[in-house]
C-alpha cells in the first residue's frame, strides 16, 4: 500500500464537504478537504433544515449556536391561481428528534459555522483555492492531484475519498458514473432579500400553485424572505431579474420600494440519482450523489445524512472494529432513502407546478377532497444494509431522541456509539458472555434506567431497541432470543463473543 498522508480526502468545501471534515474530526480520523474557490459561496440555496439535521449539528456541538440564527417554520400553505388556500398546516412543533421539526435559515450562516468547527478541530483542514484535477486508486490507496490558484501541483494520498463536489461532480464523471432522472427539469428564478414594512404572505412557506407561473414564498430569519418563480416560455432573462419584474411576478408581495434583493439567480431544478455511489475507495456524497427539486427542502438534509451514515462506518473500519465490507452498506442504505425524497419531490413538482389550467382545476378539487394527500411525507426507511428491516419494519428507520427530565438531550450521553435500551430483566436474560462483552465495548452504551429508556421503548413499541451511531434503528426486540440476534449483528461484538449455537 502507498504511504498514506491522511485517512480521508474530501473533494469540495460546500456544506456537505465541510460537514464531512467536521464529522471525520469528531470520529478521530485525519482528513484534508480541497475547495477550488478561494472564498465561501456567498449566496444562499438551502433555507430549510429538519430535526434530524439539527441532530447532526448537535453532534458537532453547534446546534444551539445555530438555532439562534434560525426561525421555526410555523406554517405551510398551498394556494391556487385565485389565491384560495387549498391546504394550511401548522408546522411549528418540537419533534421526535429533540429539535423543531422545521427551521428556516440563511445558508451562508450555517456554512460559516461549519467552517469554524473545522478550523478549531484537530486532524482536519480545508484548503481553499485548490482544484482537484485527478483522482486515482493506486495500490490500496487513492492519490488525489490538485492544482492551486498559484498553479502549483500537489499529490495527496488517502485511504478513502469523499467526493462532495456538487451536482456537476467531475469525480462522478471521471469514474464514468451516470445518473437516473426523475421528473422534468425546470428553470426557476430565485430571489433573496429583505422585506421591510410590508406583510408578505401570512404563512411562513407558501407553494403558489398558480398555473400562469408556479412560485414559492418563504419567510426567513429577521427581515429576510425568499421567492422562487418558474420561468415560462418567452421570458426575457434580463428583464425578469429587474425590480419591476419581481414586483409584478410576486403580485405586489415584494414591492420595489419595500424589498431590497441581494440575490437574483436562475437555477435549473432537477431530480437525479447517481447510479453508483461507491467506486472502490471513493464515495460520492451530497449533490454529487443526488439532487432534488427543492420542494421539501431536503437536498442538503440528505447530504448531511450521507455523511452521518458514512463516517461512523469509516471510523469502525479504520480502528479495525469492523470489516471493510461495512462500507458497502453506505450505498445500499442511503441510495434508497435519497431516491424516495428525490422521487417524492419530483412528483410533487408535477402536481403543484402544472401550467395547464384544466389539470390545475382537477388538482385543486382533489386536494380539497383529500387534504391528507398533501401531508408532509414521513422519513422513509433505509435501503438494505446493517439493520433488521428485513424482519421488522420498525428497523432501518430513524430513531427518536428523547429530552430527559433534567433537560439533557439523550445524544449528549450516547455520543457516537451504538445505543442499547432495554429492561433490566431482558438484559439479564442474555447469555452472560454477551452482556459482559456489551458492557466492556467502548462503542456501545447500554441504558437500563427507565428514566432514560421509557420514551425510547415507547416509541419503538418493544421491550428493547438498538440504535446505530447515526441514530437509525438497528433492531427492536421483545424476547431475549431476538435481542441476542440483533446484538450479535453489531460489528464490534462480532469477535468478542462466540456466535449463538
Ligand atoms: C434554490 C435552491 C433551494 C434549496 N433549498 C434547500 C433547502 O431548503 N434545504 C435543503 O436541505 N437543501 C436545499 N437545496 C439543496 C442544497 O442547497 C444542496 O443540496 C447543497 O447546497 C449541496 O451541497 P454540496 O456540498 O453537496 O454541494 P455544493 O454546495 O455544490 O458544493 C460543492 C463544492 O465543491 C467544489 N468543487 C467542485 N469541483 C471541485 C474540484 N474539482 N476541486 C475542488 N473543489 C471542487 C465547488 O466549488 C463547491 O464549493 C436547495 C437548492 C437550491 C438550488
Amino acid at each position: 500500500m502507498e504511504a498514506i498522508d491522511v485517512d480521508v480526502v474530501v473533494i469540495g468545501g460546500g456544506p456537505v464537504g465541510t460537514v464531512a471534515l467536521a464529522q471525520l474530526a469528531g470520529a478521530g480520523l485525519t482528513a484534508i478537504g480541497f475547495e477550488q474557490e478561494t472564498d465561501m459561496w456567498p449566496t444562499a440555496r438551502a433555507v430549510h433544515f429538519d430535526g434530524e439535521t439539527m441532530r447532526a449539528l448537535q453532534r458537532l456541538g453547534v446546534a444551539e449556536q445555530f438555532q439562534e440564527i434560525t426561525v421555526p417554520m410555523r406554517s405551510v400553505e398551498i394556494i391556487n391561481e385565485t389565491g384560495e388556500v387549498l391546504v394550511h398546516a401548522n408546522t411549528e412543533r418540537l419533534g421526535s428528534q429533540g429539535w423543531m421539526d422545521h427551521i428556516s435559515f440563511h445558508q451562508p450562516d450555517i456554512e460559516r459555522l461549519l467552517r469554524e468547527v473545522v478550523k478549531n478541530s484537530d486532524g482536519v483542514e480545508l484548503r481553499s483555492g485548490q482544484r482537484v484535477v485527478d483522482v486515482r486508486e493506486v495500490d490500496g490507496a487513492v492519490v488525489v492531484r490538485t492544482v492551486g490558484v498559484d498553479g502549483q501541483e500537489h499529490e495527496t494520498t488517502a485511504r478513502w475519498v469523499i467526493a462532495a463536489d456538487g451536482a456537476r461532480s467531475e469525480t462522478r464523471a471521471r469514474l464514468g458514473i451516470t445518473g437516473s432522472k426523475f421528473g422534468e427539469d425546470a428553470q426557476w428564478l430565485v430571489v433573496d432579500g429583505h422585506l421591510i414594512d410590508a406583510p408578505g404572505y401570512s404563512a411562513d412557506m407558501v407553494q403558489l400553485g398558480t398555473f400562469k407561473r408556479p412560485a414559492l414564498w418563504l419567510r426567513l430569519p429577521g427581515t429576510r424572505v425568499r421567492m422562487e418563480f418558474m420561468l415560462m416560455p418567452g421570458d426575457d432573462p434580463e428583464e425578469i431579474v429587474s425590480s419591476e419584474a419581481i414586483e409584478r411576478l410576486s403580485r405586489g408581495v415584494l414591492p420595489a420600494d419595500k424589498f431590497s434583493a441581494d440575490r437574483r439567480a436562475i437555477y435549473t431544478f432537477r431530480g437525479r440519482i447517481a447510479d453508483r455511489w461507491r467506486d472502490g475507495r471513493i464515495f460520492l456524497a451530497g449533490d454529487a450523489a443526488h439532487t432534488a427539486p427543492p420542494l421539501f427542502g431536503q437536498g442538503l438534509c440528505a447530504g448531511m445524512r450521507d455523511i452521518e451514515n458514512l463516517v461512523w462506518k469509516m471510523s469502525l473500519v479504520h480502528r479495525g472494529r469492523a470489516d471493510e465490507s461495512l462500507l458497502d452498506t453506505y450505498e445500499s442504505e442511503r441510495k434508497a432513502h435519497a431516491t424516495y425524497w428525490v422521487e417524492t419531490a419530483a412528483n410533487q413538482a408535477v402536481i403543484i407546478q402544472t401550467t395547464d389550467p384544466e389539470v390545475a382545476a382537477q388538482r385543486d378539487e382533489f386536494i380539497k377532497a383529500h387534504p391528507e394527500s398533501s401531508a408532509e411525507p414521513s422519513s422513509p426507511s433505509l435501503g438494505p444494509g446493517l439493520h433488521d428491516g428485513e424482519h421488522d419494519e420498525r428497523a432501518g428507520r430513524l430513531g427518536i431522541q428523547p429530552i430527559l427530565a433534567d433537560g439533557v438531550r439523550l445524544d449528549d450521553i450516547v455520543r457516537r456509539k451504538f445505543l442499547v435500551a432495554t429492561t433490566r430483566n431482558l438484559f439479564e436474560s442474555l447469555p452472560k458472555e454477551l452482556s459482559n462483552a456489551l458492557e466492556r465495548d467502548g462503542d456501545v452504551v447500554v441504558l437500563l434506567d427507565p428514566a432514560k429508556t421509557s420514551q425510547l421503548l415507547e416509541a419503538a413499541g418493544a421491550a428493547a431497541v438498538v440504535h446505530r451511531p447515526d441514530h437509525y434503528v438497528l433492531g427492536v426486540a421483545d424476547s431475549a432470543t431476538d435481542l441476542e440476534r440483533i446484538l450479535r449483528s453489531i460489528p464490534t461484538l462480532a469477535d468478542a463473543v462466540a456466535p449463538a449455537h
